[in-house]
């Protein structure tokens, strides 16, 4: 087949879309909708200059998609002061796995010359996952361990590092997989929650030929506690993420995880290829469809929340939590009791 757009050999057919692009179509393609995600979530605000920048932290794991996104900003950025990026790595502590993708970490930000932090388990916590699951003191699935350290120390790195956004590689198949578990869960809160940490733009705008401010497009609610974040790969299929990093040449790190646990996610990965299969188009809708009812679900649940939700700090670590000891906290003392 001949790319749609210059004649040259295709190297990828979007049955969603239906057209095949040449590499070099392709991999502009990704790079405008990427941009084009920065734009309308409103990613640089306007106060930002070059002599008050914008620092914006990069969760950097040396998977596909993290690496790509590192890529894309840094091509993006580049020559634009009012954007600083730091990729942030963690490593969990999992033997075959995580010390391969760092390395892909250590080689790409070398490459484009990119501050590089690494944060470890073992030196925060003092444990590694390979060990929580052995213990497995709650009886729980690791990747619920996991995901509670691993947000923990998101957070806790964008505050030291002064981020004013904390960016993830969440792909368009990450995001319609969370929207139809939430859904299929019956979660409206969950759904507010995710329509507030990282969908939606920042800035309210008003819709074109539309002179009431109040019709645009909602913004994303306050979240004074935490580094807002977004999550600028969600309108890239994960096979689209796969192919560039492979036409790029990226030192993506392609492994999975060992302890990889969520299976309802599997479920809900298998429905949707088969839908994306015989319906073309069906992430992408889903997509457009949740994130305007997740922004109606976050007017009403940011509304009804507002005032009660009796944040905290942690006794222990500092973190703001709804406890006294924050959960990240709780769970560390049972595996370290056992
Ligand atoms: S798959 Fe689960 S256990 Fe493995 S790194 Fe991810 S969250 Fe942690
Ligand atoms: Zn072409
Ligand atoms: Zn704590």
């Amino acid at each position: 087949m001949d790319c749609d757009k210059c004649g040259r050999e295709a190297v990828m057919h979007a049955a969603y879309s239906g057209l095949h692009l040449c590499e070099d179509h392709f991999v502009a393609s990704v790079d405008k909708r990427v941009r084009r995600r920065i734009r309308e979530d409103d990613l640089v605000p306007s106060d930002a200059t070059p002599e008050n920048p914008q620092t914006w932290v990069v969760g950097l794991s040396g998977g596909k998609d993290s690496i790509v996104l590192t890529d894309i900003l840094h091509r993006t950025f580049e020559k634009d002061p009012r954007i600083e990026l730091v990729a942030l790595t963690i490593h969990e502590g999992i033997e075959g796995y995580r010390d391969e993708s760092v390395e892909a970490c250590v080689e790409l930000t070398d490459e484009l010359d990119i501050r590089h932090e690494l944060v470890t388990y073992e030196e925060e916590f003092d444990v590694r996952m390979d060990d929580v699951v052995e213990k497995d003191p709650e009886g729980m699935a690791a990747c619920a361990y996991c995901g509670v350290f691993r947000r923990d120390l998101l957070s806790k790195y964008a505050e030291k590092y002064d981020a004013d956004k904390l960016l993830t590689g969440h792909n368009l198949d990450d995001e319609a997989e969370t929207a139809l578990m939430n859904f299929l869960e019956g979660d409206v809160a969950q759904i507010a929650k995710h329509f507030d940490a990282s969908l939606g733009s920042f800035e309210e705008r008003e819709s074109p030929g539309d002179s009431d401010a109040s019709g645009g497009p909602r913004a994303r609610g306050e979240q004074d506690d935490f580094v807002p974040r977004a999550k600028p790969l969600r309108d890239v299929p994960e096979k689209e993420v796969a192919l560039y990093a492979h036409l790029e040449d990226l030192p993506a790190h392609i492994t999975e995880c060992p302890h990889a646990s969520e299976a309802y996610r599997g479920e809900i990965q298998e429905l949707l290829h088969g839908l994306e299969e015989n319906h073309p188009g069906t992430r992408h809708s889903i997509m457009a469809g949740y994130e305007e009812l997740a922004a109606l679900a976050a007017e009403e649940f940011g509304a009804r929340e507002e005032g009660d939700t009796d944040l905290g700090e942690c006794d222990r670590c500092g973190a703001s939590t709804t406890r006294n000891i924050c959960r990240k906290c709780s769970l560390l003392d049972s595996i370290h009791a056992v």
